[in-house]
């Protein structure tokens, strides 16, 4: 639930500091047992006994559950908070079934594993998509081309007037409506997949399409934006508007020496459609 703040920082050294905190504390009792503190370790809580975890211990892991469960009923953070919550499980599990031979060695690996994956993950995350509007990035378009067939079709695609866009409404907004004309682009038929190649600027893939079925979905991807109102709300007052986006698209030809040279192409149709007017799709 924190926030990622490096760990050279004020913030940082705080986290730090309260792991530190806590080894001392527990040091501290290990070495001056309380007589209060074994009392309150050792309180019944529950009809059963949860042997060897204390009850305090149980209840504390269920009040993790509990809150773990909340998080992924609410948050976004799904695959994360899932994480956890197993880790949780394989963490008190390890512990209750402390004298199953190679129990702890187990929960212990399950953990390791699961944090292990979600590193990977999240490094993949971080790597191949943008975080703005979630969409692939640049690089995983490059990867993903390298994976082309012999036949396939590709839009590029960018927003109109964009500048003015922002000049007008404030950046803010022009990010709002980068997000949502991504969304719309990430719900392309005809199994093409959208990216966002920089900017306001859009490419989508159709592996294995021709360039007049991929011309029909990227039209329809231009209507559907066209005709999507945007609410902006300024000054107390809404208002409605609409940005509308210009395309070019093209099939791969076997002279294209390489998927860039396709791009170039698409790109060349969409300057074109931007000088008939905007709000079009350019077949190359
Ligand atoms: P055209 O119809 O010819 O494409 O006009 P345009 O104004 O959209 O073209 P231009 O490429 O000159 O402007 C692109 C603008 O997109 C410039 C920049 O302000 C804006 N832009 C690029 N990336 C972002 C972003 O991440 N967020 C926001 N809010 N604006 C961006
Ligand atoms: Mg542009
Ligand atoms: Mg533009």
């Amino acid at each position: 639930m924190l926030k990622e703040r490096g760990i050279f920082s004020i913030w940082g050294a705080s986290k730090i500091a309260f792991f530190v905190f806590e080894i001392a504390i527990v040091s501290y009792f290990i070495f001056n047992p309380s007589e209060n503190l074994q009392s309150f370790i050792n309180i019944k809580l529950f009809a059963i006994s949860f042997y060897p975890l204390k009850d305090v211990a149980f209840a504390i892991g269920l009040l993790v559950l509990f809150i773990l469960i909340a998080l992924v009923l609410f948050n976004r953070y799904l695959i994360y908070n899932t994480s956890f919550f197993v880790m949780v499980i394989s963490f008190y599990g390890g512990l209750y079934f402390l004298k199953t031979a190679h129990a702890t060695d187990i929960s212990l690996l399950a953990i390791s594993i699961i944090i292990f994956a979600l590193l990977i993950r999240e490094s993949y995350r971080l790597a191949f998509y943008d975080e703005l509007t979630s969409l692939p990035g640049r690089r995983a378009l490059v990867e993903d081309m390298a994976k082309l067939g012999m036949k396939y079709s590709l839009a590029m695609i960018d927003i109109d007037h964009f500048k003015k866009f922002n000049d007008t409404y404030g950046h803010d907004t022009g990010d709002d409506v980068l997000k949502m004309v991504a969304t719309k682009l990430s719900e392309v038929s005809g199994g093409g997949k959208a990216y966002r190649y920089g900017g306001e600027e859009f490419v989508i893939l159709f592996p294995s399409l021709e360039v007049e079925q991929a011309y029909v979905y990227t039209n329809l991807l231009r209507e559907i934006v066209a005709t999507s109102a945007f609410d902006v709300r300024k000054k107390h007052s809404n208002k409605k508007i609409y940005v509308k986006i210009s395309a070019g698209i093209v099939q791969n030809k076997p002279e294209d020496k390489d998927p860039f040279a396709t791009m170039k192409r698409a790109d060349n149709a969409l300057y074109k459609a931007k000088k008939a007017g905007r709000n079009q799709v350019v077949k190359a």
